[in-house]
C-alpha cells in the first residue's frame, strides 16, 4: 500500500486558544523525534492540521508504530496524495485504492469532500455525490449511508489532493514539553516506568534518577534500568538518567537505624537526593511509581513520611491503581517484559523482615538523628559521583 503521507489529528491541544501554536510546535518536534529514525518526512502545519509527508521510501509499519508513541496525537490517517484534482483522475485513484485496500467491500460508506481551493469548478457536495456514484458503479456490494457509515471516504482538495478512509488511534494526551519537567525515581520494577510514561502523557518532560548499591546490586540490574529508560524514551522523548551510588548511605542506615524503619528512611534519602537533581535541572516535581497499600512503604502513613522529606510536590500517577491495571499499562507501553526480569533492586537487599506499616514522622526523624555524624558527607559524595547517561 503506497501511502505517501499521514494526516495527524490532535484532540485536546486543538482547544488551547492563543497557546495553540506552542502545542502544535511541540507536537511537530515530537513527530520529528519519532519519525526521523523511520525515514525522511516533511512535517508541516496547514490550517489546523498537521501533515507528515514522506520524501523517500520508508517502512509503513515502523512509521505507524512511531506515530502511535507520540503523545498529543488523537488519531492519524494514512493518506494517498494525488497531484491532479481532475474529478476523473480522482475517481481512478479512489476506485483503484478501494479495490486494493479492502478484500470485502460489503459495507456502507459516505464520501466527504473538503475544499480549500474555492475556485474549484464543483462544490464539495457536487464532488462528493459524483465520487459516491462512481464508487457505487464500480463496486456492487457497497451501499451509501449518510448518517452512520462504516467507512468515511474523505477527499481533501488542497495544494494537492488527499484521500483517506481510515484513522488509526493515537495515544492521546499532550505533546511532551508543553507542561514543564519532572524528576522520576526510576527503579527496575513495573510501576515506576508506567508512572513516568503516564506523567509524560500529560506533556511533562522527564528526567530520571536511579539508585544502585554495588556490589550488592549487579551491573545487570543497572543495565535493566537503562534498558527501561530506552523503552520509555519512545514515548517520553530523550531522558537524562542520573545513576547514583547509594551503597554507603544504605550501609549507614543499616548500621545505625532501627531495621523496621530501613525502607522508609532509605526512601526519604532517595527523595532528598532526587530533589537536589530536580532543582538543578528545572524540574518542578518528583514522580514515583507508588500505589496506596501495595507494600509496607506505601501505606498512607509511609507516604506521609516520604513526602515530608522533600519540599517539591510528589506526583504518583499510579496511586489509585491496582497492580493488574498497572501491568496492563506496562504491557501497552512495552516495558513489562523488561521490568519482570529478575534482577535485584537496592531496596530488596536491605529490607527488614517486618517493616513498620504505620511509621510516625517524629519517630523516623528521631531515628535519622543517629546518622548525624556522617550522612551529609555521604549524600554529598553520592551526588558528586553521579553518572549521567543520555538516553536518546
Ligand atoms: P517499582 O515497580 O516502580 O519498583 P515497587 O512496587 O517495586 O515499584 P518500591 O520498590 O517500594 O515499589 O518503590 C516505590 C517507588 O520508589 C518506585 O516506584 C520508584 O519510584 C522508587 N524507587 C524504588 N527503588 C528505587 C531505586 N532503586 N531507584 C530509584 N527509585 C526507586
Ligand atoms: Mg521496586
Amino acid at each position: 500500500m503506497e501511502y505517501k503521507a499521514f494526516l495527524i489529528k490532535y484532540g485536546e491541544i486543538g482547544v488551547k486558544g492563543k497557546n495553540r501554536f506552542r502545542f502544535e510546535d511541540a507536537l511537530v518536534t515530537q513527530m520529528h523525534y519519532a519519525l526521523d529514525p523511520v525515514g525522511e518526512f516533511k512535517i508541516r502545519k496547514e490550517s489546523g492540521r498537521i501533515f507528515a509527508e514522506a520524501l523517500g521510501p520508508y517502512d509503513y509499519d515502523e512509521a505507524v508504530r512511531a506515530l502511535s508513541c507520540v503523545f498529543g496525537i488523537s488519531g492519524f490517517c494514512p493518506i494517498l496524495v494525488e497531484e491532479s484534482n481532475d474529478p476523473g483522475r480522482i475517481t481512478e485513484v479512489l476506485t483503484d485504492y478501494m479495490d486494493r485496500r479492502y478484500d470485502d467491500l460489503h459495507f456502507t460508506f459516505k464520501v466527504m469532500v473538503r475544499r480549500a481551493d474555492k475556485s474549484y469548478p464543483m462544490t464539495s457536495m457536487e464532488l462528493a455525490a459524483f465520487l459516491g456514484e462512481k464508487l457505487l458503479d464500480a463496486f456492487e456490494d457497497l451501499k451509501v449511508d449518510v448518517h452512520h457509515p462504516d467507512v468515511y471516504v474523505t477527499v481533501e482538495l488542497r495544494e494537492k489532493v488527499y484521500i483517506y478512509t481510515e484513522e488509526i488511534p493515537g495515544p492521546g494526551g499532550m505533546p511532551i514539553g508543553t507542561n514543564g519537567k519532572a524528576m522520576l525515581l526510576l527503579s527496575g520494577g513495573i510501576d515506576s516506568p508506567v508512572a513516568g510514561t503516564m506523567i509524560s502523557k500529560r506533556g511533562v518532560r522527564i528526567e530520571a534518577v536511579y539508585y544502585h548499591a554495588p556490589p550488592y546490586t549487579s551491573e545487570r540490574a543497572r543495565q535493566k534500568v537503562i534498558d527501561l529508560a530506552w523503552l520509555m524514551a519512545r514515548y517520553t522523548g530523550p531522558i537524562h538518567l542520573h545513576v547514583v551510588n547509594f551503597t554507603d548511605i544504605q550501609m549507614a542506615i543499616y548500621e545505625k537505624c532501627p531495621h523496621d524503619e530501613l525502607t522508609i528512611i532509605m526512601r526519604r534519602y532517595m527523595m532528598k537526593i532526587a530533589e537536589h537533581f530536580a532543582r538543578e535541572n528545572d524540574c518542578l516535581g518528583l514522580v514515583t511509581g507508588e500505589s496506596i497499600g501495595q507494600v509496607a512503604s506505601q501505606t498512607m502513613q509511609s507516604l506521609y513520611c516520604t513526602d515530608a522529606a522533600t519540599t517539591l510536590p510528589v506526583f504518583r500517577p499510579c496511586i489509585g491503581m491496582d497492580k493488574n491495571d498497572i501491568i496492563r499499562l506496562a504491557e501497552k507501553y512495552g516495558t513489562y517484559e523488561t521490568s519482570i526480569l529478575p534482577y535485584e533492586d537496592c531496596c530488596t537487599i536491605f529490607v527488614a523482615r517486618h517493616p513498620v506499616t504505620k511509621p510516625r514522622l517524629d519517630v523516623i526523624v528521631r531515628s535519622e538523628k543517629k546518622l548525624a555524624g556522617c550522612i551529609d558527607e555521604l549524600v554529598k559524595e553520592a551526588i558528586e559521583t553521579e553518572e549521567l547517561i543520555f538516553i536518546r
